[in-house]
């Protein structure tokens, strides 16, 4: 049962930071309610005053400049991200990854901002965005900041928001060129959360062949969405080959660093992070030769 709070409701990121400063005590900010409503039904969480930002069109955006990237609003909803033509056309990884999140109801009324502030390790924009080298705008009343995302997540549901602070927006630079990139969770029931998931961001030189940059995230394999440093390092200067795939699925899955739960065991996700590196490095290495042509 949810225990009785005082709803406060702000209709502009101003009135929002002004609500959360003065009840600073013992708040809960609710945009969607997707996530939170869970936690206050199970007791976990129980806030005397929810302040709903819902409303908060001036956070509700898509916006896209070759030069600058794309920026999007925290109110904004998975299915508006997901529908967007100007999403499709620069960054259509998200739109792939976004029609593999939840249902259409959750992502109607589920958003960015709830989803990163949640922290769940195994939420699907944090691994893309971190793979696309995202940022977030964090506000707070009378100051603003900005944080990397491979910076935001600190632990199991737990990011760097300090108290009183509220996520603004969340900037993806251009894509370089020759840069193509590839999402994948691997579920048993479709479009539920990933026992692992994995975005892998290649780039290849001019020759259109060896690896330039190379940027692999896994998700849900680990405390937060987390980079796999030492298999990124293995491909950068080679070219594709089998055996190269084979030693980076090995390495990442040392890397990696999952619990045992209901879904999977630990070895059974260090098995699905070896097959999806492999999967994921390949998809998106093809697509970069294919971009650099
Ligand atoms: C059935 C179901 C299936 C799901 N499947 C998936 C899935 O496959 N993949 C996936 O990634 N997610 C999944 N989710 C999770 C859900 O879609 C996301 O977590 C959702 O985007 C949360 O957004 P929200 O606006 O509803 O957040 P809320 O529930 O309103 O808030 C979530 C948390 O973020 C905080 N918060 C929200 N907005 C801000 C802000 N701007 N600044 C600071 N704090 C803020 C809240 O205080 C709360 O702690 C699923 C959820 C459900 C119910």
């Amino acid at each position: 049962m949810i225990r009785d709070f005082i709803y406060l409701k702000a209709n502009t990121a101003g009135e929002a930071l002004d609500l959360i400063d003065k009840h600073k005590e013992d708040y809960k900010v609710i945009c969607g309610g997707q996530s939170l409503l869970i936690l206050m039904r199970q007791g976990l969480v129980a806030p005397e005053y929810l302040i709903d930002i819902k409303n908060v069109n001036e956070l509700n955006y898509i916006r896209f400049d070759k030069k600058d990237g794309l920026r999007i609003g925290a109110t904004t909803t998975h299915r508006a991200v997901e529908s967007s033509p100007l999403v499709l056309e620069a960054y259509p990884v998200l739109v792939n990854m976004e029609e593999n999140l939840a249902s259409i109801q959750t992502r109607n009324w589920g958003t960015i901002g709830g989803n990163l502030c949640h922290g769940d390790p195994a939420g699907d924009p944090g691994p893309v965005f971190i793979a696309l080298n995202g940022s977030v705008k964090i506000g707070s009343k009378g100051k603003t900041r900005t944080l990397f995302l491979e910076d935001f997540f600190v632990d199991y549901f737990e990011t760097a928001l300090e108290e009183g602070e509220l996520l603004l927006e969340v900037h993806l630079p251009p894509i370089p060129p020759r840069t193509a990139l590839a999402y994948e969770k691997f579920n048993i029931i479709k479009n539920d959360q990933g026992f692992v998931s994995l975005a892998a961001a290649i780039t290849l030189e001019n020759d259109g062949l060896v690896c330039k940059d190379a940027r692999i995230v896994l998700g849900a394999a680990a405390p937060t969405p987390m980079r796999i440093r030492e298999a990124e390092r293995l491909l950068i200067g080679k070219k594709l080959s089998k055996s190269l795939l084979e030693k980076a699925g090995e390495k990442a899955s040392e890397e990696a660093d999952p619990v045992a739960d209901v879904h999977a065991s630990e070895e059974y996700r260090r098995h699905l992070v070896r097959s999806l590196t492999k999967k994921m490095v390949n998809k998106a290495w093809e697509e970069a030769k294919t971009l650099a042509k």
